[in-house]
This record gives structure tokens, C-alpha cells and sequence, in this order.
């Protein structure tokens, strides 16, 4: 097959678009959609896997649903991920990012409410993060909190973040080792991050002295998360047990 044309290199193009072509699915990752706004009116924790699926190689959106109150308080910390995280807002009001905006973090970056003002009433952010799990060795995730005086680190959290069917992914790393649903890295990071740092070693500050503030988990969720994704397995394997039982 030739084709006439006046490109160098060209001539190769029909060849090219008569054997390439995409792979049909594997059957490994069913194809889902959901609407997001859906979805997160009856999410648990901040950080939410929106899908069922976060092996290597997988694109994993994570919802968060952020909004301001008298009572609300989103504690400041810092996330280092050696993986990529793109932000879309899908709705916000008096918030950092508009409605519709797209933004690439960098690998080390600041997490807050994204709110101006989360003291006040009606203002939020429906926002989904999106990381690509590592294929390769070398995953890995840290928490840093700072001192709210001196702003020196009083805490970095660093862990091994390797998701299932990487070559390093360790079943007992963040999950465990028998969970049929898995614990997503980043919740239990958080739910130890924070267990480090309200403990009274850690909340006093090393360089200053100044005793900083119990960190309030309450609006990120992250201990929800992982308790319920705990029971979850816990039910499953009831329920297994009995069927066993049962049906012998
Ligand atoms: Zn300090």
C-alpha cells in the first residue's frame, strides 16, 4: 500500500492506521461512570476514591466535599506524593478555586478547605483530586504539619504507598494483608499522621515550645474512611464464615 504525498515520512501513515489500535478492555476494570455530585452527597471522608479500583496503573479520582460554617475547621497540613494529582472543581462558592478550573499540584503542596473564609455559611468546593497509581518500585506519600508559631516542621510522616500489583506493593504496608477492600494509602496515612501528631511529644513544639492544637480530623474524615472500610471486610468475612458454616 503507498500513498502519494508530500511530507517526508508520510508514506508510512496508511500503514500505521490500518494496524494500530486500542487494546479491548481486559475485564480487570469494568468500565463505570458516576456523577460526581451524585456521588459525594453521600461520601464519608475527604480523599474518597470515587471508583473501585486503584491497582497500578489505574486512574484513581478521589472526591472532596469542603464547605464553611461557624463550627468548621479544616487543620492545615502538607502532602508530597511522588505520584501526579490533578484538581478539577466541579462547583465552589467564595472558594480559592473557580467553578470549572483545572489545577495540576505540585508534588509537594499545601492542603486547606480552599475556602476563603471556612468560618462562613454557604461557602464551598466540590472538588475531585486524580492520581495515576505507579506501576513501577517507589511510590510513596508524607504528611508534614508545621508549627503554628514558628512554622518549622514538627511532624513528616513518610510512608511506602505502593498500590496492588506494583513490584513493591506490600499487602501489610497500609491495608490488611487479607482485606478483599483495600484501605486507599492516603486515608491511612492520614489516620496515623494525625495519631503522630497530637501526641504530646510530637504538639509541642521542639524548636519553640509552643504547644500547638489537637489537630480536629473531623472534617477531612479520614478515620471514618478507614474504620468503615475495616468493617466492611469484617462483614464480608461474617458472612463467608456463615455461608460456610451453613452450606458446609
Ligand atoms: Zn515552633
Amino acid at each position: 500500500m503507498s500513498l502519494v504525498v508530500d511530507t517526508p515520512g508520510a508514506a508510512v501513515l496508511p500503514e500505521i492506521a490500518a494496524t494500530r489500535h486500542v487494546e479491548p478492555p481486559s475485564g480487570e476494570r469494568e468500565p463505570l461512570k458516576v456523577s460526581i455530585y451524585e456521588r459525594m452527597s453521600k461520601s464519608n471522608a475527604q480523599l474518597m476514591p470515587i471508583f473501585p479500583y486503584d491497582e497500578a496503573g489505574a486512574m484513581v479520582p478521589c472526591g472532596a466535599v469542603l464547605y464553611g460554617g461557624a463550627d468548621r475547621t479544616h487543620p492545615h497540613f502538607f502532602h508530597w506524593n511522588t505520584v501526579s494529582e490533578l484538581l478539577v472543581a466541579w462547583g465552589s462558592n467564595e472558594a480559592m478555586i473557580a467553578s470549572g478550573s483545572l489545577m495540576a499540584t505540585q508534588p509537594f503542596h499545601g492542603v486547606n478547605s480552599f475556602l476563603r473564609d471556612e468560618k462562613k455559611e454557604g461557602t464551598f468546593a466540590l472538588v475531585t483530586i486524580t492520581q495515576r497509581q505507579s506501576s513501577e518500585a517507589g511510590q510513596r506519600e508524607a504528611l508534614t504539619a508545621k508549627c503554628e508559631s514558628c512554622k518549622k516542621d514538627i511532624l513528616r510522616f513518610e510512608y511506602e504507598s505502593a498500590p496492588h500489583g506494583a513490584p513493591d506493593f506490600e499487602a501489610a504496608a497500609y491495608t490488611e494483608a487479607d482485606d478483599v477492600f483495600r484501605q486507599f494509602s492516603t486515608q491511612w496515612g492520614g489516620v496515623e499522621f494525625v495519631r503522630q501528631r497530637n501526641s504530646d511529644a510530637v504538639r509541642i513544639c521542639e524548636h519553640c515550645g509552643h504547644e500547638n492544637s489537637v489537630f480536629e480530623m473531623s472534617a477531612w474524615g479520614w478515620d471514618r474512611m478507614v474504620s468503615q472500610t475495616s468493617v466492611a471486610n469484617a462483614a464480608y468475612q461474617s458472612l463467608k464464615a456463615s455461608a460456610e458454616e451453613v452450606l458446609g
